[in-house]
């Protein structure tokens, strides 16, 4: 979703006049975008200004967006280190409003206001981290509250984008010749657009599944989608799947916990048995679809006996891959009230034991690969070697092979010959 704003930031600033630059020294005005979703996150934005303007003096222009200029606004301007301008999750479509202030000499200027009606979600070409994959927000902000997590405030409520709206993004986007589509959303699978949504005229249990069968009707490649919400997650999803194939074979469902007891306290709203009844729905498609996670350790409270669980969980689950977090208090959600009362080590030791087992996970899933034949949608020429093709398959696996004459933007056939740590390598047939 970050991402997804820089593009959307730059687009604008580009369309303002403003040049981007990667280069940062030759840079007038800095803008960090940034992330409060654990506390090292956070850190970070403090560590990066000092970096640009040591000790909060210097030429540049600095400002901040995202969750921490959300969540901490004004207190942002003390301790005079230098920022000038803040700008909040919703008021991006601002932001060279707040620029032009900054750089006419006002001090502290901020804008934490809301998203205009007529916001423009769209991002230039030139703009999109891939010119052949696109991030496309179908729902911002959280209504789900569960109890470690700082999203709902720094983000605000669910807000589902009209579908006619996104299906004529995709369409837009085919036709400037993406690839690949990855819908994005907190949690997708809430999506929740007004009456005549303009999604009457496809089928499905859920508006959700309802949007995923209109999207894939544009005839784009490859549609990802990501996270879905297990409590939420409907079978019709899994349908939806099973009958477009440029739905890909793909699903992240995080868990965060694989004890009931962690799970209630969490409020996630759903229970290991529950979360498994999904996992076995998706497994029972014909298609070989991958399934990856989230999972936070050391939540207050939990007990050996808890972190046998969600050990138990990730062997069972055989993710293809698992992001594992280590609990961080968040001020301000509930779960910050409670005591924090497992030890950093114990955090750590329960972070490696879980990484160990989700690397056997990750070996068998692409040692499965090995000998199979893949759709790849060739996305760049790998770093490592020159000659060689990198991008990911409908599974969202990394395959490298050697291009033959394809080149970045073409959807080859590539056969899986070896699995080493992270990728896959194989060859085109
Ligand atoms: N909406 C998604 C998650 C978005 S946040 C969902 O509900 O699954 C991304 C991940 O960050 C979460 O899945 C969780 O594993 C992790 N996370 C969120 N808050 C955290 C906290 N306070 N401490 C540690 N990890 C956290
Ligand atoms: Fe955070 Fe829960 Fe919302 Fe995910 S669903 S963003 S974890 S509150």
């Amino acid at each position: 979703m970050n991402v997804s704003d820089s593009e959307r930031v730059s687009t604008l600033l580009e369309s303002e006049g403003f040049e981007i630059t990667a280069d940062e020294s030759s840079a007038d005005i800095v803008l960090l975008n940034t992330c409060s979703v654990r506390e090292k996150a956070e850190h970070k934005l403090y560590t990066r200004v000092g970096q640009i303007k040591p000790g909060g003096r210097g030429d540049k222009i600095v400002g901040v967006m995202g969750c921490v200029a959300q969540l901490e606004g004004e207190t942002l301007f003390e301790k005079d280190r230098g920022i000038d301008f803040v700008v909040g999750t919703r008021a991006v479509g601002r932001v060279h409003k707040a620029i032009r202030q900054a750089v006419s000499g006002n001090a502290k200027v901020i804008d934490l206001k809301d998203r205009e009606d007529d916001y423009d979600w769209t991002v230039a070409d030139k703009s999109r981290h891939s010119p052949y994959v696109a991030f496309l927000p179908i729902i911002e902000g959280c209504n789900k509250f569960c109890t470690y997590c700082i999203v709902p405030f720094s983000r605000g409520r669910e807000k589902s984008l009209p579908a006619s709206e996104i299906v004529r993004q995709v369409l837009e986007l085919r036709r400037t010749g993406v690839k690949e589509v990855h819908l994005i959303g907190q949690n997708v699978n809430s999506y929740r657009p007004g009456t005549e949504s303009g999604l009457e005229e496809f089928r499905g249990a859920t508006p959700f599944s309802r949007l995923l069968r209109a999207v894939a009707a544009t005839g784009i490649e490859r549609i990802k989608f990501t996270t879905s919400f297990p409590r939420d997650f409907h079978p019709d999803i899994v349908d939806a799947l099973d009958e477009y194939e440029n739905l890909c074979n793909w699903v992240h469902l995080p868990v965060q916990s694989g004890s009931d007891r962690i799970l209630r306290a969490m409020r996630r709203g759903h229970t290991v048995e529950s979360y498994m009844q999904r996992i076995e729905r998706i497994r029972r498609s014909p298609r070989e679809i991958a399934i990856t996670t989230d999972i936070i350790v050391g939540f207050p409270g939990e007990t050996d006996e808890d972190f046998r669980g969600t050990k138990e969980l990730v062997r069972d689950c055989g993710y293809d891959a698992a992001y594992i977090f280590k609990y961080s208090p968040r001020p301000g959600t509930p779960a910050a009230e409670l005591e924090d009362d497992v030890s950093d080590e114990t955090k750590k030791t329960r972070f490696l034991e879980l990484e160990e087992i989700q690397k056997e996970n990750l070996a068998r899933s692409l040692s499965n690969a090995v000998g199979k034949v893949y759709n790849v949608l060739a996305e760049k020429t790998s770093e490592r070697d020159g000659g060689h093709l990198s991008g990911h398959t409908s599974c969202h696996k990394v395959v490298n092979f050697p291009g033959n004459g394809a080149a970045p933007g073409e959807i080859c056939r590539v056969k899986i010959t070896e699995a080493k740590s992270n990728t896959l390598f194989g060859e085109r047939v």
